[in-house]
């Protein structure tokens, strides 16, 4: 069977499409990036209502490919919407569980067309679904979810209804992960989940930190970067015992979505700029020059012009190295679908279109203080005398040289260009 992958939206579906690839890959199907497939998996996001559109799309895209392909959907969209993906004309509907029964169905149906229907209650499941780290075609960095679900309920998000609540990899199997990961030759790998900062709730024993050494050190000839994290798990004792890690990126990922106290306290989100900016400064006073990225919510309902502003200013205080920004998009369900006040289109875009341009010249000031530095690039690409990669603290860089590809390669900071640095091979 020839079969296709499709995924949209975060690391975590990244890191479970790649799974299901390399599930039914080892039963000998051939995994195929373009032309038409017997099988398609969409594995779909709903995190806005951009995401929503855009996985309707891919499900429409596949069934117009081969129209007597097997279709199978999953992943959040399909969790929160079944009716919408069924009516679609989807084979096979999951939700944001049962991988592994997923592949057998969509194996099934290949062999038999029978239509399969499922989506559980994500509220109930209490178990974490281990799927092996899937490699993917032709992927340098690998990446390893432990940890799922959320149990925040932030007021504007869909996640806790679509993925129910923590679940965790233990560490004994996160580490043997890690472990063959590095034996079949990846050097970079991305620790990921849901809010990995509950990381082992469930476990009874919440060790983040316990789980970062303890990969790091057991995959050395491994570069860990850590996915986001929230700013109560930035701590001197977390950031004292993880820079003592070779190799763990100086990269970190603190999602702020508003520098309004009053905005964040109606987002339900559980610090507020004093506490994220103190975490600001415990990372930098132990991984000086690591680079702090961060995601942005603008146009929450109610948002007053002072408030947004607020959240510029601290934007700029915060000299974040990059920041994506996002205007907010209603998810029916949530509390802050519900809220009064919602914002016009237009206020969000020219919001946004603000907020990115101010996260464009935070970058920039970012890129600049490194020109001149001397750093180790994990080669992505290599071609016509110059490599791709990035480095540990997470900038983009093309250098003049030449240097085997998944390989580290010390270079030279030479410049800036648009988004990118500019260097050279040493
Ligand atoms: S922490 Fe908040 S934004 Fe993140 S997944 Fe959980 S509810 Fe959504």
């Amino acid at each position: 069977m020839k079969f296709s992958v499709v995924t949209l939206g975060c690391k975590v579906n990244q890191f479970e499409s790649r799974a299901m690839a390399a599930i039914l890959q080892e039963r000998g199907h051939e995994l195929v990036a373009e032309g038409p497939a017997d099988a398609y998996i969409i594995n779909t996001c709903t995190v806005t209502a951009e995401s929503s559109r855009k996985s309707r799309q891919a499900v429409r895209r596949a069934m117009s490919e081969n129209p007597l392909a097997v279709t199978a959907v999953c992943g959040c969209w399909s969790q929160i919407s079944p009716e919408e993906a069924k009516k679609l004309g989807a084979d096979i509907v999951f939700g944001s569980s049962d991988r592994l029964e997923l592949v057998n169905a969509v194996e099934r149906t290949f062999s038999e067309r029978l239509a399969v229907r499922r989506v559980d209650d994500p509220m109930s499941r209490r178990i974490f679904e281990e799927l092996p780290a899937g490699s993917g075609v032709g992927r340098t960095r690998a990446m390893l979810k432990v940890q799922d679900g959320c149990q925040n309920f932030c007021s504007y998000c869909i996640i806790p209804y679509a993925r129910g609540p923590v679940r965790s990899m233990t560490p004994e199997k996160a580490v043997s992960e890690a472990m063959r990961l590095a034996r079949e030759g990846y050097r970079e790998l991305v620790i990921t989940g849901i809010e990995i900062s509950s990381y082992g709730r469930d476990l009874g024993s919440p060790d983040l930190t316990g789980l970062v050494e303890s990969i790091c050190l057991a995959a050395p000839e491994m570069r860990i970067r850590l996915g986001s994290l929230e700013p109560r798990t930035i701590t001197r004792e977390f950031c004292e015992r993880l820079s003592a890690l070779k190799n763990l990126c100086p990269h970190f990922h603190l999602s702020l979505q508003s520098g309004s106290d009053a905005v964040l306290k109606r987002m339900g989100r559980r610090y507020r700029t004093g506490d994220f900016f103190s975490s600001l400064g415990i990372l930098r006073h132990y991984f000086p020059n690591c680079g702090i990225t961060t995601d942005l919510i603008v146009g929450f309902p109610g948002e007053s012009e002072a408030e947004f502003e607020e959240t510029l200013e601290f934007l700029k205080k915060c000299a974040f190295s990059a920041a994506h920004v996002f205007p907010y998009s209603k998810r029916p369900g949530t509390k802050a679908a519900a809220m009064e006040n919602q914002l016009p289109r237009s206020v969000k875009k020219e919001r946004a279109a603000r907020a990115s341009a101010l996260a464009l010249s935070l970058k920039e000031d970012f890129l600049r203080a490194q020109e001149g530095i001397e750093t180790d690039i994990f080669v992505e690409k290599s071609e016509n005398g110059f490599i791709h990669g990035f480095t540990g603290n997470y900038c983009e860089v093309r250098a003049a040289g030449e240097a085997p590809r998944n390989a580290f390669c010390r270079v030279r900071i030479t410049g800036v260009c648009k988004d990118y640095l500019e260097g050279e091979a040493l």
